[in-house]
């Protein structure tokens, strides 16, 4: 019972990170990479398909990479860059 329980919980587990290419471990090893690639005004899905697919498909990631991309944000037009 608990074994057939078990095997279904991983099962649906390994749908969902076949789904989304990587897991959430993985994909928030790229999030600093993705929301300074968003905020040069770059295509994510470009860039790292597989992270942006995962954040796409998995709200704790999405929730985790706009934060940070507000952060950036905020940081951006908070400070003066100066533009080359
Ligand atoms: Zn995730």
């Amino acid at each position: 019972m608990i074994n057939e329980r078990m095997r279904r919980l991983l099962d649906c587990l390994a749908d969902v990170h076949r789904d989304g290419g990587i897991d959430c471990g993985a994909a928030a090893r790229h999030f600093t990479s993705l929301s300074e690639a968003a905020l040069n005004g770059a295509d994510i899905h470009d860039i790292l398909p597989e992270a942006a697919a995962h954040v796409a498909h998995c709200p704790d990631c999405q929730e985790e990479y706009e934060a940070l991309l507000a952060v950036l944000r905020a940081e951006q037009s908070g400070e003066t860059h100066i533009q080359p």
